[in-house]
Parts: structure tokens; sequence; C-alpha cells
């Protein structure tokens, strides 16, 4: 399983409903908001085997804008063989 950052923008105007939709889907307690901050975006780290998978948790209504990035996390060892 890989993990993926999903970044999940919506309006000012969208934002209660696009709110409302995440709990309603049950992922809410996955993602972080800075709608408080003015940035209408959340962020949620998802488990899943492709991007398209792990934007399954966003909104239909929301997802052509939103993106998944696959992470991963370097050991001390690896990171300078990450840009030779
Ligand atoms: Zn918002």
């Amino acid at each position: 399983m890989k993990r993926f950052l999903v970044i999940a923008p919506h309006t000012k105007e969208g934002c209660a409903k696009a709110i409302q939709q995440i709990e309603a889907a049950g992922y809410i307690t996955h993602f972080d908001w800075g709608c408080k901050d003015g940035e209408h975006c959340g962020w949620a780290i998802i488990e899943a085997e492709n991007p398209k998978q792990a934007l399954l948790v966003v909104p239909s209504s929301d997802r052509p804008q939103a993106r998944a990035v696959m992470l991963t996390k370097f050991g001390t060892s690896e990171i300078g063989d990450s840009h030779r």
C-alpha cells in the first residue's frame, strides 16, 4: 500500500458543503484544513494503491481540482542517492 497526500481545495462559498461531504463520507478525521487561515483547502494522508483510488475520499464535486501526491520517506542513507 502506498501513501498519498491528498490536496483538496474548495471555494470559500463551498466551504461548509465540502467539509460536510467529507464528514458524511467518513474521512473527516483524516483531514486537516487551512480554512481558518483563509486557505480553503483540506490535506489528508491516505493509504491507497494509486492516486485515483486516494482521490475517492474527496467529494466528486471537488475531485476535479484535487490532487494526490505519493509520499516517500527517505532514510538518512538514501538521501544522497535520491539526488544522483
Ligand atoms: Zn474552507
